[in-house]
Formats: C-alpha cells, structure tokens, sequence
C-alpha cells in the first residue's frame, strides 16, 4: 500500500504536518522511534508557546498535537527510518529495516543531544549521566545533581530539578548565560541552585553508577571534583539528518537546507523543524514548518499524481 505521506518525527513539526496533510485527506504514516512528542515533549514546562498563559507541561501540549492528528485520520507508529530513495517517482522508506513506498516525505527528525566527549561519560550514560531532566531527573529526589550548559535548555532543565534534587550545580564554561533574561532571572539566586561558571568538565568518575566530576575552572586552570548523584548534559545538539545525504543539501553541521515551501533538492521530500538549517529551533517555529510542508506536499500530491 503506497502512503501518501510518510513523516519521520512525531515531535511539533511531523505532528503538525501530519494534522495539515491528513486534513487534506491524504494517506498519512508518521513514524517515530520513541513514538509521538519528540524533545517537546520531555520539557518540563513551555512558557513561550502561544495560547497558554501559565504556560503547559511538554508531555501535555505534545498529547493534544498527538490526539488532534489521529483525529484526522493519520497513523502514528513506532519505527525509525535508516535509509531513504527514490525511484521514479515514489520514495522506498526503510523503516526498522522494511521498505514502504510514499509519494512525498516530510522529514521531521529534528536533532539529538551532544555529548561532552570526556573520559568515563560513555560508561555512565543512563547510570547517572542523563540528557533529559523530565525522563530522569525525578530518580534523584534529595540528591545532589549537576547540570553542563548555559542555554535555556540548560536554564529550563535545573530549575525542573529543583523539585526533585537537594541542591542543582549548574555549571556553565562561561561567565554569562546565553538563555533567555527570563530564564536566567529565574535560575539566578534560586536557593537550590548553585552556579559553578567558567567551569568544565573534564571527567566523570563512578563504579558502575556516577559518583563524581572532575571540573576545571576555565580562568584559574584549577582543577576541583564535585561529588554528584547525576548530570544533565544540554551542551548542543546533533541534526538527524543521515538518511538525506544524496537527496537533500545539507550545511557542514548537518542541518538540511529548505526553501521557503520546506522543500529540498528532491521533489517531493520536504524538511521541517530543528533538522532544518533556521535562526530559531522552538516549538512555535516547528509547528509553523510543519504547518507549510503539509501544504507545500499536498501541493506536491495533486500537482504529480492526481
Ligand atoms: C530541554 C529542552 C527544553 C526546551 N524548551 C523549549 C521551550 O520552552 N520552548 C520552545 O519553544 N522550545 C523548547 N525546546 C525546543 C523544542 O523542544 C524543539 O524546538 C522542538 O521540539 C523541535 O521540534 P521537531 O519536531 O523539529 O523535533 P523534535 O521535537 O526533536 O522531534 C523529532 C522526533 O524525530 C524522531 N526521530 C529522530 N530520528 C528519526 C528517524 N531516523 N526516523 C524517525 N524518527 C526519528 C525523534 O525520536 C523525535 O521524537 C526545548 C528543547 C529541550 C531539549
């Protein structure tokens, strides 16, 4: 059965292309490995998202996207797509190592978060070492937790650890935060928050669980250790991009070049979200994307095939 659509991502920018296309009536897969909300949907709290003044939880916003797509009819399943092509006019999708045929894909995958790279990280990562506060920060209730990065992810993660944790070390390499002044006014002399600026991370030490960090302040060159319980990594972001190489011009980073209308080099393959090479990655600019690829691929479908 040839789908009209297949979306890989089911974070904001698949699930509003999915509303849009399905909408219009077409034939819609959305495919997810972790199934529908994407990183939206492990944030604590959005503030910045219109129509919500107290702001909503992530998992609550990302449940509405999710319930208003299969509303109109589109299919969610569980599934990660490895490889990408296209012969004649149909795109060959291999989801979990199957191939389905689509007439158009829009690719939703956004990005992953990136490691520090540092001795002893690999081994601890899920045994205290963490990129998602929401998912795990409520398994270190009157602990003591670290946080490593200076954005507004970072900002966002430490003050939702703060309901959990004793104290949150928040460690930034620089001597400003590059987040949003209403997030740092939150995070500045909150009282279970402990700024640790112009500090690295150049360790992580544990025997089988995470025990410590060897951190290196930046100005000094002296090197301290910090007993922690976990740590929060919101130090950048990878694009999922890999299965477009050959099908869709991507920057040095990674991140998929669009023109206006979403759409890449190949008609008919469309890119949305934190994936695509933008100025602002947030929820409200990835549902704006989604919304323009679900138009711009129904365009696609009755310009080629109806
Ligand atoms: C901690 C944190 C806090 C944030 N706070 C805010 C905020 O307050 N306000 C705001 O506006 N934005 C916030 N953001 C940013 C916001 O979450 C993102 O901009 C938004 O989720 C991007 O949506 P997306 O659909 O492009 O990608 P994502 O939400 O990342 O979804 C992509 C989905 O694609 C899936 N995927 C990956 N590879 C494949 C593959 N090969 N095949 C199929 N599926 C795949 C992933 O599993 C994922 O579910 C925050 C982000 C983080 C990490």
């Amino acid at each position: 059965m040839v789908q009209d659509v297949i979306i890989a991502g089911g974070g904001p920018a698949g699930l509003t292309a999915s509303i849009y296309t399905a909408r219009a009536g077409l034939k819609v897969k959305i495919v997810d490995p972790v199934g529908a909300g994407g990183q939206a949907g492990t944030t604590s709290i959005i503030h910045n998202y219109p129509g919500f003044p107290d702001g909503v939880s992530g998992p609550e916003l990302m449940g509405f996207m999710s319930e208003q797509a299969k509303a109109f009819g589109a299919e969610i399943e569980y599934g990660e797509v490895s490889a990408l092509r296209k012969e004649n006019s149909l795109f060959l999708v291999t989801i979990d190592g199957k191939d389905y045929e689509a007439r158009s894909v829009i690719w939703a995958a956004g990005t992953s978060p990136r490691s520090l790279g540092v001795p002893g990280e690999a081994d601890l990562i899920g045994r205290g070492v963490s990129f998602c506060a929401i998912c795990d920060g409520p398994l270190f209730r009157d602990k003591v937790v670290a946080v490593v990065g200076g954005g507004d992810s970072a900002l966002t993660g430490a003050q939702f650890l703060t309901g959990y944790a004793k104290e949150v070390i928040l460690i930034h390499r620089r001597d400003q935060f590059r987040a949003s002044l209403a997030n740092v006014n939150r995070v500045v002399g909150h009282p279970r928050i402990t700024l640790k600026l112009n500090s690295t991370v150049h360790q992580m030490k544990g025997d089988g669980l995470l025990e410590s960090l060897v951190v290196r302040n930046v100005e000094t060159g002296s090197i301290g250790e910090i007993e922690v319980d976990a740590v929060f990594l919101y130090v950048g972001s990878i694009p999922n991009s890999a299965p477009l190489e050959g099908l869709a011009d991507l920057t040095s980073s990674g991140y998929v070049k669009t023109r206006e209308d979403m759409s890449t080099g190949t008609p008919g393959l469309f890119a949305v979200g934190d994936v695509r090479d933008k100025l602002l990655r947030q929820v409200a600019t990835a549902v704006g994307d989604g919304a323009v690829a679900g138009w711009s691929a129904e365009k696609y479908i009755i310009e080629n095939f109806r």
